[in-house]
């Protein structure tokens, strides 16, 4: 068993026979001879040899994964998983705390086609199980969750799910494969928002599922009908950021966990959300689950700042939406996400989202110069 530093550097790459380079060579034809070709290559199957290279590097990452696709966002990967998964009359349960694109694309899409849903009190598995239903067939959850950091037991929740023949789907988004792999723990289908950590150089949008033969074949179906595929420059970009992966999160884990220890010593932070702190309501199962506990960090500052003034004194830390990058970055949940300020008034409350939140997404900077920056604005 190769470790993960090391899959991330060598799976997947496309052996380059005419000239010996070591990386993966860009095949970037969208266009493809048919006659005596043993099968027809096109972008929206899914099957050039740049797709292929990023999903057989994110299977063999996600460990336990028989196959794997590659889309053109996050939210193309997510859209497909449940189209191709679900039919009218069918009833899906989302855990609490799921990204607000998935749930709103949820509530106005799946239901115009009779499917319907529910969305559990809390992140507990219990709080899932009371929600399920004659006609449930499927349970989506999220871990850790953005912004709230909140962890349900994977483990627990898929042998529930088993024992009752639900089809589980995780966002493993926030966790990466280096971090966390939920097939290991029965989980159905893990897919991924490859715009954030996976690219880790906000120069990419991507998507991918991981899941079993069954499944990424049904998915290839149907993205080659809603056509949400990846071309394949965006796949060879993709593929060098992968090769990284690895050590980026251990550095991007390390800080995280150093900033959010030191947050929460600081007088004018009242709360720090973060799986690695021994504070955190459901640390024990993250440390269980997970071997690093990821490059997200939230807290809550003090009533007498505000949010935006907060934000614009900060020197080095880029206050933006997106989450990932290679820079430190962060934003106010509650005036910045368009996605969060989409859900009802009943929603937000619930998410657990306040005007005083930050949520940061750390990057691979020096910890101390990091820190420095948020103590100076914090003052
Ligand atoms: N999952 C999580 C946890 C996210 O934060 C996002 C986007 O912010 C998505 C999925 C959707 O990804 P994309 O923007 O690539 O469609």
């Amino acid at each position: 068993m190769l470790s993960k530093e090391t899959i991330a550097v060598h799976s997947g790459t496309i052996i380059d026979k005419m000239n010996g380079g070591i990386l993966s060579p860009l095949f970037p034809a969208s266009s493809h001879k048919h006659l005596d070709m043993k099968e027809d290559v096109y972008p929206r199957h899914g099957n050039l040899p740049n797709q292929r290279a990023v999903a057989n590097k994110m299977c063999a990452l996600e460990s336990g994964g028989e196959a794997a696709l590659v889309f053109s966002s996050g939210m193309a990967a997510f859209s497909t998983a449940m189209l191709a998964h679900l039919k009218s009359g069918d009833h899906i349960v989302l855990q609490n705390g799921v990204y607000s694109g998935a749930l709103k694309f949820v509530q106005n899409h799946l239901t115009k086609l009779g499917i319907t849903s529910t969305i559990s009190e809390n992140c507990e598995v219990n709080s899932i199980i009371d929600c399920v239903k004659q006609n449930t067939k499927l349970i989506y959850i999220e871990t850790p969750t953005n912004p709230m950091l909140k962890i349900i037991n994977i483990e627990l929740l898929a042998k529930f799910a088993k024992s009752k023949n639900l089809f589980t789907v995780i966002d493993n988004t926030i966790a990466t494969p280096i971090n966390q792999n939920p097939l290991e723990y029965g989980i159905d289908l893990v897919l991924h928002s490859a715009t954030k950590f996976l690219g880790g150089h906000g120069d990419i949008s991507g998507g991918i599922a991981v899941g079993s033969e069954k499944s990424i074949s049904l998915m290839t179906e149907y993205m080659n009908d809603f056509g949400g595929c990846l071309n394949a420059q965006s796949c060879h970009l993709l593929e060098r950021s992968l090769r990284t992966l690895a050590i980026r999160m251990a550095k991007v884990n390390h800080n995280a966990m150093e900033l959010s220890s030191r947050l929460n010593e600081n007088p004018n932070v009242t709360k720090v959300y973060y799986p690695g702190l021994a504070g955190h309501h459901n640390h024990e199962i993250a440390r269980e689950q997970m071997r690093g506990f990821g490059g997200l960090v939230s807290f809550e500052i003090a009533q007498k700042f505000d949010t935006t003034s907060f934000q614009k004194k900060l020197n080095l830390i880029i206050p933006s939406n997106s989450l990932g990058d290679l820079e430190t970055t962060l934003n106010s949940p509650y005036q910045a996400s368009s996605s969060f300020r989409s859900l009802s008034e009943q929603e937000q409350k619930k998410s657990g989202v306040t005007r005083q939140l930050i949520r940061m997404s750390v990057g691979i900077e020096d910890v101390d110069d990091l820190y420095e920056d948020l103590h100076q604005a914090l003052k």
